[in-house]
């Protein structure tokens, strides 16, 4: 019983808004540059479902998403140094909440992932997937269950990270005071960066899953980006407070864009490609000026290791 108990806790790292090790006490000052695993939609479950045109239906096989998870696992071990975590930007899994095989999918991802070093802690984000594209209280709270605070701040090095339950963004008409509550949360998150400059922090970082935008940040709204109204207040806020960048996936596809100071990053997924892209993660060197990042396909970074400039950074 004592070894599950232990084995499960790695996935319930993010409690009380915040994050086991990775607090402010521990990890407010900056000990020079580190790098981080980002990657986004393991999405067990949707390869079946797309190829049998059902996408929101899940499918009864998932090997391969399985399979994948693996190899991103023994990709980011064999790293050394080794980063300082991994963030799962959302859809970790296909099979909506309360749907047939849900159970079984959140079950394997874990098992997957459960061969991460030790040494690597596992930061996870919310998709819609997760919660649902209407989110509800009991959602969230599943979510929660599974994985942690759907939303929170951490400290590594010096940087501060805010992870953000995007689907708020998204339709809150199902769960409006939790989507208050995340508002005042981060309005708090925000402001406490400017004005106490004694502790600010080297950089601040946003995880989320939807993106803000996918390729500009005055683009139409569609399926894959924030509502341009919701869009547009969230960038005033990030650049208002200093946020550096904005990681991000859903899109299952590499994009992003910059815009007067602030980076939008889309990272294509672990999982299945809607594009021309290969399954893979982005590694993201942070160093005193710059938050540098470039996507790694995973049979690339299994047989080269961190791409070489990005590592020179690192010493540097
Ligand atoms: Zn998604």
């Amino acid at each position: 019983m004592n070894t599950m108990a232990q084995a499960e806790d790695i996935f319930l790292r993010a409690k009380h808004r915040t994050f086991r090790g990775f607090t402010e006490d521990i990890e407010h000052e900056w000990t020079g540059p580190f790098y981080f695993i980002q990657a986004a939609d393991p999405q067990l479950g949707l390869m079946k479902a797309w190829r049998e045109g059902d996408c929101d239906g899940g499918g009864d096989e998932w090997t391969e998403e399985v399979d994948l998870t693996k190899q991103a696992v023994a990709a980011m071990n064999q790293l050394r140094p080794r980063p300082r975590f991994m963030v799962l930007c959302g859809d970790l899994v296909h099979a909506m909440p309360g749907t047939i095989f849900r159970d079984e999918q959140e079950r394997d991802l874990k098992m997957a992932l459960s061969g991460t070093d030790p040494s690597i802690p596992l930061v996870f984000v919310s998709g819609n997937h997760d919660l649902g594209n209407t989110p509800t209280p009991k959602t969230v709270a599943q979510y929660c269950s599974a994985w942690g605070d759907d939303y929170f701040s951490f400290w590594v090095g010096g940087v501060l990270f805010l992870v953000l339950n995007s689907q708020f963004f998204h339709d809150a008409s199902a769960c409006p005071q939790l989507k208050e509550s995340q508002e005042t949360w981060l309005e708090e998150q925000l402001s406490k960066i400017s004005y106490s400059s004694s502790t600010a922090p080297k950089h601040i970082v946003v995880f989320q899953h939807i993106p803000l935008y996918v390729n500009n940040h005055d683009e139409e709204d569609d399926y894959f980006n924030l509502q341009r109204e919701v869009r547009q207040k969230l960038i005033e806020r990030f650049k208002k407070a200093g946020v550096k960048a904005v990681f991000s996936g859903h899109y299952h596809r590499n994009a992003g864009g910059y815009n007067d100071g602030l980076d939008m990053v889309v990272s294509s997924a672990i999982g299945c490609q809607l594009g021309e892209d290969t399954h893979g993660v982005r590694v993201v060197v942070v160093t005193a000026d710059q938050v540098i990042h470039r996507y790694h396909t995973l049979d690339q970074m299994q047989k080269e290791g961190m791409d070489e400039d990005l590592r020179k950074l690192l010493q540097a």
